[in-house]
């Protein structure tokens, strides 16, 4: 089935998808953008990631290019279009197209693309074995909580991280603690069993699986601790694994080529994926 994208107003082949040269997005990536997964033909948690949306948007003082309303609409027609049921709905907008100057041109309509595809299901055996993670100076600017489509050091690290046969890349701040992972929120469970991730803030973008694993982690009982962690608490951690819309809740066993606890997914993450995919999938 040939893909279909929306962008501004029409859904048109994907491979024939266009934008202007003059798109602010492409030349300045003056934009932000928002992942939401697709559960069992439903966009899943698609409040918690409109409102992101809305809040990146209104950092950069780019007007929301329709009603939430509307975009849902679009949201589940560009699904419906192209037969997905598991996998991600991209929603991207731009400031627009004018001329090459850097300042906010005035009166221009902000542009609007979507693209659904599937996505493939975990591997088992990546599952079952845990992925290995590497760690990366943080190169990025000091306003990571916008989901903004300037990834140029995410890419970076997540191309680091592939060079070293590593699944992801975990950035280190210059006081040698975790921000997260290139397209990932990071994770760790201490010997005594708590679970820390860093706190929102400038420093990292509020990842949405992060904040249903932290409602779920409650529900659990489980002890929570939203505080920064350092590389070397992450090395002598019992457990780590990473969170994002397309990964779930994903165990992490060697960090820089060390085991993490006995090398091997723990029972904590295990509990909180299955937590985790039962809310997603309205089990
Ligand atoms: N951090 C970064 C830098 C990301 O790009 C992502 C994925 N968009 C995440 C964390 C995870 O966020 P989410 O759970 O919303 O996918």
């Amino acid at each position: 089935m040939a893909r279909i994208a929306y962008i501004n107003g029409r859904y048109v082949p994907q491979s024939r998808a266009q934008v202007a040269v003059e798109d602010r997005g492409y030349l300045f990536s003056d934009g932000v953008y928002d992942a939401v997964p697709i559960h069992n033909g439903n966009l899943a948690f698609a409040d918690r990631h409109l409102d992101r949306l809305d809040r990146s948007l209104a950092e950069l003082r780019i007007a929301p290019p329709m009603s939430r309303a509307a975009l849902l609409q679009v949201g589940h027609e560009v699904l419906r279009r192209n037969g997905v049921r598991n996998g991600g709905l991209y929603i991207q907008v731009t400031r627009g197209v004018a001329p090459r100057d850097h300042k906010f041109p005035k009166g221009i309509k902000p542009s609007l693309l979507m693209m659904a595809r599937k996505w493939k299901a975990p591997a088992p055996a990546l599952l079952a074995k845990g992925a290995a993670i590497v760690t990366v100076p943080d190169q990025r600017w000091a306003r990571r909580d916008i989901k903004s489509i300037s990834l140029i050091a995410n890419v970076l690290a997540k191309q680091a991280a592939a060079e070293q046969g590593a699944f992801e890349a975990w950035m280190v701040d210059d006081a040698g603690m975790v921000t997260e992972g290139s397209s990932t929120s990071a994770w760790i469970a201490t010997a005594n069993g708590a679970l820390v991730t860093r706190p929102n803030g400038h420093e990292i973008l509020p990842g949405i699986t992060r904040s249903v694993v932290v409602d779920v982690a409650r529900d659990l009982g489980l002890i929570l601790e939203l505080r920064p962690f350092s590389r070397d608490e992450a090395y002598a951690a019992r457990e780590a694994f990473l969170t994002s819309v397309s990964n779930f809740v994903l165990p992490i066993t060697r960090i820089d080529g060390k085991p993490v606890g006995e090398g091997k997914p723990g029972p904590i993450v295990a509990r909180l994926r299955a937590a985790y995919l039962k809310m997603a999938r309205h089990d």
